[in-house]
């Protein structure tokens, strides 16, 4: 069967932690969007992990980790992440890299620089990992596949030659900064075919066979439904699809085959980057709710920088499950709302005066001023509690709230970073 883990918010809801501890029970898992600018936290028995680019499946021994056609693939990142692994005792994962996969080049992440410092205050908040840059090229046909490392070195230098004229123009012209040399970049090349080579397969040839054996497939999505370029809070959003829709593309899997999308809805809520935040909290009350949130705090796995901290909005965790066609919904780390006398949560939104359960395109989210309801706070520790009916009432009161505002059916909560912290409902 396959599965998909997709967040259902701005990201890092913790499907690091769904992955990891649903991998336990299947073959393989598959990373299909998305490149090395955002990050999955996981806590386990070897320790607690920052993963960018591998698959949150790595940490055993019967699983083999995918990066499929859909990922921005930033070779260096990736051989660099497997050696910290294997460095802190991880036995060392079984990894397919995608021929279609393409690479994230080392101009990518120059012109990402680049653009953010020509924004300046206007920027979207990239991280800089050259996602934008490379989707760009992607889909104007001036990318690398992993494939073309092997088409020989005439055929490979000319292509560099013609993308790196276009490049160099921009570069010159707009940024102002040094030219790229072709002959460096084909070096590169040569330097990422030698990391790359033992790992690249027919990820889909492979994939048809795994489905006829009747394997466990996970999918796991990165960053959430509002990040997603088409039905995020564009174009403050991803350049990639965060939907399990995308997951039957970025891996190479037949749309139909996709029967379980797990949605992870975060207990509070929490962004990176620029973008309308309509339940976004400042001051005391929000440095309090991210010094306690997630593990350790909410601040970036990647780039280490605070994140934007707001309660539960529940327009957009309605909106965000349903555009990806939720099964079950996974509801984290809810525990950390533990020491609040209150918890509000955002039902509606108010847009012009008119009252809205409907998360709106951006324009109208902009306007949108936050409809608060105060539920009773359940002040206690629920980390360790592993049966539903153990949790305080005014814990399962939030969730069952929450349930009947977002309309899909949390099945699973997360009360704890660890494998283990979890009740199934
Ligand atoms: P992802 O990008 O969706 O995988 O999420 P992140 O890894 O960025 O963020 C989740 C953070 O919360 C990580 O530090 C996790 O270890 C932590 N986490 C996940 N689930 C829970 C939970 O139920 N309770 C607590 N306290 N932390 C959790």
């Amino acid at each position: 069967m396959v599965k998909a883990i997709v967040g259902a918010n701005w990201g890092d809801e913790g499907k690091g932690k769904i992955t990891d501890m649903l991998a336990k029970e299947s073959d393989i898992i598959i990373r299909f969007q998305g490149g090395a600018n955002a990050g999955h936290t996981i806590v386990n028995d070897y320790g607690k992990f920052a993963l960018h680019t591998l698959p949150s499946g790595v940490f055993y021994n019967h699983t083999t980790s995918i990066l499929g056609n859909g990922v921005a693939l930033n070779i260096p990142v990736l051989f660099k992440e497997i050696q910290e692994v294997v460095e802190r005792g991880v036995p060392k994962p079984r990894i397919l890299v995608s021929d279609r996969a393409q690479m994230v080049m080392p101009y990518h992440i120059l012109l990402d620089a680049y653009e953010e410092e020509r924004l300046a205050g206007k920027s979207f908040g990239s991280t800089k990992s050259g996602i934008a840059p490379f989707y760009s090229d992607k889909y104007a046909k001036i990318g690398f596949q992993v494939s073309e490392l092997f088409i020989g070195a005439d055929a490979l230098m000319d292509k560099i030659n013609r993308v790196c004229e276009v490049k160099n123009i921009l570069i010159e012209h707009l940024y102002h900064k040094p030219l790229l040399k072709p002959e460096e970049i084909y070096k590169e090349l040569m330097e990422y075919k030698r990391m790359v080579e033992p790992y690249v397969c027919d990820v889909s040839a492979y994939l048809a066979q795994a489905l006829k054996d009747g394997k466990e497939i996970l999918l796991e999505g990165q960053l959430g439904s509002l990040k997603d370029p088409d039905h995020g809070i564009y174009p403050m959003v991803t350049s990639s699809s965060t939907l399990a829709g995308y997951g039957a593309i970025g891996a190479s899997l037949p749309p139909y085959e996709i029967k379980k999308i797990i949605t992870v809805v975060k207990a509070y809520s929490s962004a990176v980057g620029a973008g309308a935040f309509v339940s976004e909290i400042f001051g005391e009350e929000a440095d309090e709710l991210r010094r306690r949130g997630g593990d350790g705090g909410e601040y970036g796995a990647t780039t280490g920088r605070p994140r934007r901290m707001g309660w539960f909005d529940a327009v957009a965790s309605k909106y965000g499950c349903r555009v990806q066609g939720t099964t079950d919904v996974a509801f984290t780390v809810l525990d950390v709302l533990g020491y609040l006398d209150e918890i509000p949560v955002c039902t509606a939104y108010e847009i012009d005066g008119e009252i809205t359960t409907d998360f709106p395109v951006t324009a109208k989210l902009e306007k949108a001023k936050p409809v608060l309801e105060t539920l009773p706070g359940w002040k206690c520790d629920i980390q360790g509690i592993r049966k539903y009916e153990d949790l305080p009432e005014n814990c399962r009161k939030y969730i069952e709230f929450v349930e009947e505002k977002i309309g899909f059916p949390i099945t699973m909560v997360s009360n704890g970073p660890g494998r283990d912290d979890i009740i199934y409902r």
